[in-house]
């Protein structure tokens, strides 16, 4: 049961008491102050994955090592992803793309040299609508699945990880993405990386979350190429320094299965 559901089921508790009871017992501002609450948390639920309001994301992953999976959203970009993929080449560190999946449609042979870099694509969902959080659950399914589909046969592999569009979600994405197979993605530190970010700024800002197990998200094409080679460069450069190894966000997945059943603390 998510928590949001539960929040759903007190709220259903507190308005029955209250019809039940009468005012004497329950006055009315009880069940008006529990509505205002179950909205209020509803809504930061859709704004912040991290919650785990509507189902269970994945924001950060319980590492015992200093590692991290850097992500990028939005590509493949003809622009932008060349620039990525040989400044990940030059640090021999892998990533995870999150695709969006008609760029994906019209760009395969870019999925292809992501895949055979040995990075990891997952979904981002097919038209990156800004108001796919208002689609039916069937239209979300098909966002879903349609993306996936595109990688499959670009790559031969199927994603398994999901980030919707913006980050948002409600409870339509969640059973959307369980019924096409994927699990839901957040982050833990995000870039900004507007395009008029400066590359000290973006990696400072990511760096300031940076914990074992850490999700860095970045954007596909948001930079100017140059600016996103440079903060790259920084940012791998910043990660060796401090001791952080970036790595496959299924194997940081991995890595935090195997803690568990070392019984590692967390
Ligand atoms: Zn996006």
């Amino acid at each position: 049961m998510s928590r949001f559901n539960i929040s759903t089921a007190a709220l259903a508790a507190v308005l029955i008491a209250w019809a039940l009871m009468g005012q004497a017992l329950v006055p009315n501002w009880v069940p008006i102050a529990a509505l205002v609450v179950h909205v209020a948390l509803a809504a930061l639920g859709v704004a912040f994955l991290e919650m785990q309001w509507f189902g269970p994301a994945l924001c950060r992953c319980r590492s015992i090592a200093k590692e991290v999976a850097i992500t990028f959203d939005d590509g493949p970009t003809p622009a932008g992803t060349p620039a990525i993929l040989d400044a990940l080449e030059q640090a021999r560190v892998h990533a995870t793309f999150f695709c969006v999946g008609s760029r994906a449609a019209a760009s395969p042979e870019l999925v292809g040299r992501i895949a055979r870099a040995g990075h990891l694509l997952a979904n981002h969902a097919y038209s990156h609508h800004p108001l796919t959080n208002f689609f039916s659950d069937a239209r979300l399914f098909r966002e879903f699945e349609d993306t996936s589909r595109v990688l499959e046969q670009a790559c031969g592999e199927r994603p398994s990880f999901l980030r919707p569009p913006i980050g948002l979600s409600n409870p339509g994405v969640f059973r959307a993405a369980a019924r096409a197979g994927l699990r839901v993605v957040g982050w833990s530190a995000r870039a900004m990386d507007t395009p008029s970010g400066r590359p000290e700024r973006i990696v400072a800002r990511l760096c300031r979350r940076l914990r074992p197990g850490a999700i860095l998200m970045l954007h596909d094409g948001k930079l100017p190429p140059g600016a996103m080679a440079t903060t790259l460069r920084i940012l791998l450069d910043r990660l060796r320094e401090l001791g952080y190894q970036p790595v496959r966000l299924d194997a940081l997945l991995s890595r935090e299965k195997q803690g568990k059943t070392m019984r590692h603390p967390a």
